[in-house]
């Protein structure tokens, strides 16, 4: 197959959603949590996403909102774990992958561990063309918006500071803080936003490809920024660069990125989640 040739072919397009807004029960891989957002009713919510593990619906699936916060403990989950969950279509979305679940029904159950299991689920997933991606996000009404993308080769991990909160995602925060907590009377943090943003740097298997950026929305990203609190600049950008080259780049590890797109801009796809099984 020629390469170059990757604007006259298309991957299959995501099902579309049912119609109707009957909640739909589904059994669903993790395998990204993106790093929370302001939300003016929860103080933040999170973009899950993963792969459809009954049978029957294979393909991503993106499941937002989901609020950490205020899920018991007992039902939290994490990456690499198969859930059972009651989600509707997201109408708001056009995004055909995109479901909104009902916190409720959420019912954690198997955690994969260590690669080999995950493998079995997400290795039929990858593809090795983002310059496809993009141009089917452009083109097509259809495309899809959540992909595993193999770079051919991962040039660079840049950071620039973080400009702090849009005025839009402050007074979400504000909001929060203010509400008056009458069952549940615990202080309220305010979200506060990382330090850094990250993009990766890489070039995909297109022959014609001239590189893609786009910036790191890991949830992993955040948590390690958040353990260094104090540290000075240097010393962080290299813990993150440790880890998110170092460790999941290294060159035994046969790595791939989760990507998804923005519903407002389509075009824009960033890196949710680092794919680094052993070779
Ligand atoms: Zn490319």
């Amino acid at each position: 197959m020629s390469q170059s040739l990757f604007s006259a072919f298309h991957s299959p397009a995501p099902d579309p959603k049912p119609p109707g807004d009957r909640p739909v029960k589904m059994q669903v891989l993790v395998t990204v949590k993106a790093a929370p957002n302001p939300s003016e009713t929860y103080g933040e919510t999170v973009c899950v996403a993963g792969v459809r593990a009954d049978m029957t619906h294979p393909g991503f699936v993106r499941l937002y909102p989901i609020n950490f916060r205020d899920l018991d403990s007992d039902d939290k989950f994490g990456k690499y774990q198969i859930i059972t969950l009651e989600a509707t279509p997201a109408r708001q979305d056009q995004r055909r992958e995109s479901w909104r679940p009902v916190l409720s029904s959420i019912e954690p159950g198997e955690l994969l561990r260590p690669w080999k299991p995950r493998q079995v689920w997400l290795d039929d997933y990858v593809e090795t063309s983002m310059c496809r991606v993009n141009a089917d996000a452009r083109e097509r009404h259809d495309a899809k918006s959540l992909a595993l993308i193999r770079p051919k080769e991962i040039t660079d991990l840049v950071f620039e500071k973080h400009p702090g909160w849009t005025p839009d995602e402050q007074r979400k925060i504000d909001k929060y803080v203010a509400q008056p907590e009458l069952y549940n009377p615990r202080e309220k943090t305010p979200l506060q936003p990382p330090r850094f943003k990250g993009r990766y740097r890489y070039r995909c298997f297109e022959a014609t490809c001239r590189g893609h950026e786009q910036g790191v929305l890991d949830w992993e990203f955040v948590m390690l920024q958040r353990q260094l609190a104090g540290h000075s600049d240097e010393h962080t950008y290299a813990q993150l660069r440790h880890k998110f080259v170092g460790m999941m780049c290294a060159p035994d590890r046969n790595t791939a990125f989760f990507v998804g797109n923005q519903a407002k801009r389509v075009r824009v796809f960033s890196v949710l989640g680092v794919y680094y099984p052993r070779r």
